[in-house]
């Protein structure tokens, strides 16, 4: 959030944003399940300029042994970004907002996971941002839950991540990068759309309360439209695992005998 540059203008006289999108147009979205053939579980997620990789381990025993919870499994989630994944080199290792990225995304799926299934245990999702254009934390969510499904943990649902804001005086859903750093407001949120339940919900900039409801709404939209494409990667998962096509779908082409 901040100063708009005088000749940046988010909105155009025909209602349109730098990108050319309408203010209830998303960024395109495409996710593959199953990605990774080390993990138990991994998604990509191409969302706009973003490209985001998730990878779940688990569930497995956890350590240290005195965050073990005897009723319970714990979902840890680390969410990185790669210090090639912006303009600006980023300084690797964790800071304060990785930090507080991988704790609500870690708190978002806790809700979702039958963690009583698995006490004891520790269910490990890892989040990498491979390039960034803002909304990787939506990215990021709506990764690790594809992921989380691909390894097959049980869930009372998917969680579809999509954010709304504020730029020109205008609600607009799934900002961009320029929207990010010149709007007015930005509101990440994490929905659960069986139950109709939020699991994330953050907020940076202004609003007032009619723009703020517009935006959760347009926000929950979005992530509908969200949710029907993670449902359609693990679908496409499911065919490949079960025509045993794996390796040649993965592009790794199976060895051959002999060599
Ligand atoms: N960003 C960056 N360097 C950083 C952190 C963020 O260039 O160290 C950029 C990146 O493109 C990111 C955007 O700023 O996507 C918005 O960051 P924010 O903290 O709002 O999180 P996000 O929108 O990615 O969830």
């Amino acid at each position: 959030m901040g100063g708009t540059p005088t000749d940046l203008k988010l909105i155009d006289e025909n209602g349109r944003r730098l990108d050319g999108r309408l203010p209830d147009e998303m960024r395109p979205l495409k996710i593959e399940a199953g990605v990774l053939s080390r993990a138990d579980g991994s998604a990509y997620v191409e969302w706009g300029l973003n490209k985001v990789m998730a990878a779940v381990y688990g569930p497995r025993e956890c350590h240290p042994r005195h965050l073990q919870n005897p009723e319970r499994a714990l979902v840890q989630c680390n969410y990185n970004m790669a210090s090639f994944s912006v303009d600006d080199r980023k300084r690797p290792g964790p800071d304060r907002r990785s930090h507080e990225i991988s704790k609500i995304i870690s708190e978002a799926l806790t809700h979702v996971v039958f963690t009583e299934y698995f006490p004891r245990t520790s269910i490990d999702v890892y989040i990498e941002v491979l390039q960034a254009n803002a909304g990787t934390r939506c990215a990021g969510l709506t990764a690790a839950s594809v992921a989380l499904a691909d390894a097959g943990v049980p869930m009372r649902d998917l969680v579809a991540s999509c954010a709304a804001g504020k730029v020109a005086d205008t609600v607009v859903v799934d900002l961009a990068k320029e929207e990010d750093n010149f709007g007015q407001a930005d509101i990440p949120l994490g929905y659960v759309p069986r139950t109709g339940e939020i699991v994330l919900l953050q907020m940076d900039g202004d609003l007032t309360s009619d723009q703020f409801n517009k935006g959760i709404s347009m926000a929950m939209e979005g992530c509908k439209k969200v949710y029907e494409v993670q449902r359609d990667a693990l679908k496409r998962r499911y065919e490949v695992r079960s025509a045993g096509t794996e390796l040649e779908v993965l592009g790794a082409a199976p060895a051959k005998e002999g060599m």
